[in-house]
């Protein structure tokens, strides 16, 4: 049986009216830069979150770019993040004139370790960016305490992660990206809310902030033609926030049977292979759902078994940031960051999506399972 990485139509049917007419709505009203759509979809979405503020972007990947520049990020600054997620996380902060700085991660939840990031901090650090790598809540706790002690600002990498929870201090449950400055969200369709095309928010409860964001996704004017300063083109389109109002009425029930998809894994591969371990104050997303072998034989040797079984797999990420040819110019090398080079060598991820099925989900269990057994 073959079974894909993700099925964007799996869930398509029972909202397919709803979402036809939403965007025939919009065609109608040919409203299609900044449109009504957009300003709902904002409010249900910091109303989700419990932010106070949400702007819809183009993406992800200019949410995190004017997150840095509208939370006061500056050329010559140093931004401490993780080597082990997207390039979007990094190449946003060179593109304003900062500099990444990769500290280690964690070798249980592959997120980046605040120790690590704490012996990186210089007299430059202005800002770190966890990033909810596959939806794993980062150590909130930990980071929220580093940043008011040496004065930084923190900005939540969640594109991976929405619909993702922490239990801050073990006492308060917030949603991923409403715990630091500002968090920024991908609406690409393969994340947790996807839209039908690109689209991405940053929320935040600054109100400096948020009247900056706006600015900085329209060209820098709040006024038509009237530029208090340089911006961007990167507003979420009508069409992609009509899409997402509907979807987001769906995405709790979704989340739910990711995490069902995912015990199902779990209990399949018990004492096989590592599986993610959901600690007691934090809700995962299960964007990805990604498994750890106890050598780089064993993963390669599993990936190519089951791809000739016709099973989607994907290794999230192959080449660490630090190691990039992109970055070669910062020095980075192995064993620069240890724990990191030896997880991107021995993970890789499963199909995951809300539908997949049980029988599926023994297909992939079980190719994983025989992978095991013909390497010894
Ligand atoms: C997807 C992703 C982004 C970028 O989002 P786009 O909408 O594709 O621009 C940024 N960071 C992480 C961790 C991502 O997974």
């Amino acid at each position: 049986m073959k079974v894909p990485m993700v099925d964007m139509l799996a869930g398509y049917p029972p909202i397919r009216e709803e979402i036809e007419n939403a965007v025939k709505t919009v065609f109608n009203k040919a409203n299609f830069i900044l449109g009504e759509e957009v300003k709902k979809f904002e409010a249900e979405f910091a109303a989700h979150n419990g932010a106070k503020y949400c702007v819809g972007v183009a993406n992800g990947t200019d949410a995190l770019r004017m997150a840095y520049i509208a939370s006061g990020i500056k050329a010559g600054d140093e931004v401490i993040t993780s080597p082990f997620t997207f390039i979007a996380t990094s190449e946003t902060i060179s593109q304003i004139g900062a500099v990444p700085v990769f500290a280690d991660i964690d070798p249980v939840t592959f997120n980046l370790d605040p120790k690590s990031v704490e012996k990186k901090i210089t007299k430059k650090t202005k800002a770190i960016v966890p990033v909810h790598l596959y939806g794993y809540p980062c150590d909130m706790d930990a980071f929220l305490a580093l940043a008011k002690k040496h004065n930084l600002i923190l900005i939540e990498d969640t594109a991976q992660a929405f619909t993702g929870k922490y239990k801050l201090g073990g006492k308060e449950w917030k949603s991923l990206g409403n715990i630091g400055h500002c968090g920024t969200y991908s609406f690409f369709p393969a994340k947790n809310l996807g839209a039908f095309g690109d689209g991405g928010a940053v929320t935040t409860n600054d109100q400096k902030i948020y009247e900056t964001l706006v600015q900085l996704r329209n060209h820098g004017s709040k006024v038509r033609y009237h530029h208090e300063m340089e911006g961007f083109n990167s507003r979420l389109d009508t069409v992609q926030a009509a899409v997402l109002s509907i979807r987001l009425k769906h995405v709790e029930k979704w989340t739910e049977m990711r995490n069902k998809v995912a015990a199902g894994y779990a209990k399949a591969l018990e004492g096989v292979c590592v599986t993610p371990v959901v600690p007691a104050n934090a809700r995962h997303s299960f964007n990805y759902y990604t498994i750890r072998f106890d050598s780089k034989a064993k993963r390669d040797n599993a990936q190519k078994h089951l791809t000739e079984q016709g099973i989607a797999n994907q290794i999230y990420y192959p080449i660490a940031l630090h190691l990039q040819e992109a970055y070669k110019h910062l020095g980075g090398k192995r064993g620069d960051l240890p724990v990191c080079d030896a997880v991107m060598d021995t993970v890789f991820s499963l199909p995951m999506y809300p539908e997949l099925s049980d029988e599926q989900i023994k297909t992939v269990t079980d190719a994983v399972k025989a992978s095991l057994k013909a390497a010894v």
